[in-house]
């Protein structure tokens, strides 16, 4: 067992300061000592050896008035960082309002994890590649310069867009996947400062360094998630395909969110769970709806351009097909939402 220490600060800075202090050894971590919020994603991690922080910063003495509230007005949502998933889920105006959300929530791992897992975490939480867990792979996101052994290994769970030749990982979460329909933003505390992060830019794709994931700073805390409300929030929904109905990361997921005038489409929004190295904005798919009447055709059409640009490996083709049809009928689920 690699030995650490164990912090629990009860202010922001202090927890920044924590963090900096630490140390890191063994295989790359992204900060110097690492934040646990829900603690379901880092300590399955620490447990396989995959992080070693030096430092654990649990943030969960952080002012929960602040830090674990939902607060809703017509503008949108600001959700803490510390909002566990269930008590999102629960929320009656996210239940109503942005029925994406919920959808994401309700279809994540289970309950029980969903009662400890923080929002926070949920959006940081890393891949699952078979190859990044378990540490006598090569794995360049564990140990750069190591090799990839998904890229000529089985590669069923990974990604058909935004791979690299270093890295073909997936992006596990799904809630990510309504933040980026929603155009949400992030905001952070770190040693530089307050920031305001567009959630599109908050991932990195993996390109020549898989082991960076984010753009942030070591140290750096996300506090807030801002949703804006827009008039597509109300009719949304999620569609996450999986091997089995329960318990599962998604192969193929889309997240839509409609602005409709009649059958035509004023505004489209779409986001691809299961597929891709980041949270995934269909911008091309979304280009090819608005002005239209949505229909099979149309939503078709739409799936094709989505996938236009993917790269499949030896066992993950099946992912482009199934990909196309998860956005056609997400597309005329959410058409069919009576809002
Ligand atoms: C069996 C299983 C099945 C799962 N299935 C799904 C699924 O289907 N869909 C899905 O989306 N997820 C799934 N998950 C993942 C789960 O949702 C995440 O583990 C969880 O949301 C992470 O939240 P946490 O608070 O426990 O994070 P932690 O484990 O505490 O932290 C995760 C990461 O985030 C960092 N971090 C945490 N909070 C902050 C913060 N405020 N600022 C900066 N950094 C922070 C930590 O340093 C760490 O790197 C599954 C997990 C398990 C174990
Ligand atoms: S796909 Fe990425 S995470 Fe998986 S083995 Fe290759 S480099 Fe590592």
């Amino acid at each position: 067992m690699h030995r650490f220490a164990y912090r629990r600060p009860e202010s922001v800075d202090a927890a920044i300061q924590a963090a900096r202090a630490g140390q890191t050894s063994g295989p790359p971590v992204q900060a110097p000592g690492q934040f646990i919020a829900g603690g379901t994603n880092m300590t399955d991690y620490m447990a396989l050896d995959v992080m070693r922080p030096d430092t654990l910063v649990d943030i969960n003495r952080l002012p929960a008035a602040r830090y674990a509230r939902i607060e809703t007005n017509p503008q949108g949502l600001r959700l803490g960082a510390l909002v566990r998933m269930a008590q999102a889920e629960d929320h009656p105006v996210i239940q109503s309002k942005y029925p994406v959300i919920h959808d994401t929530l309700k279809l994540a791992a289970t309950r029980q994890i969903r009662n400890m897992a923080s929002l926070g975490g949920n959006v940081l939480q890393r891949t699952r590649c078979e190859y990044f867990r378990e540490t006598s792979w090569p794995c360049n996101k564990r140990n750069p310069g190591s090799g990839c052994a998904a890229l000529d290994g089985h590669n069923r769970q990974h990604a058909v867009l935004g791979a690299s030749q270093n890295c073909i990982a997936t992006y596990a979460g799904d809630f990510a996947q309504a933040l980026i329909a929603l155009d949400a933003t992030v905001e952070t505390m770190g040693p530089n400062g307050a920031r305001t992060i567009k959630f599109a830019d908050l991932h990195t794709r993996p390109g020549a360094t898989p082991n960076v994931e984010t753009v942030l700073q070591p140290g750096e805390l996300i506090l807030f998630i801002n949703v804006p409300a827009g008039p597509w929030t109300a009719r949304s929904r999620y569609l996450k395909i999986r091997d089995r109905d329960s318990y599962q990361f998604a192969l193929t997921a889309a997240a839509v969110a409609l602005d409709l005038d009649g059958a035509a489409v004023r505004e489209a929004r779409i986001a691809l769970g299961g597929v891709a190295t980041v949270p995934w904005r269909a911008h091309e798919a979304e280009a090819v709806l608005k002005g239209k009447e949505l229909d099979e055709d149309t939503a078709t059409q739409a799936a094709e351009a989505a996938f236009a640009n993917a790269q499949t490996r030896q066992h993950n083709a099946f992912k482009v097909p199934l990909g196309k049809q998860t956005i056609v009928r997400a597309l005329l689920e959410t058409q069919a939402m009576k809002v």
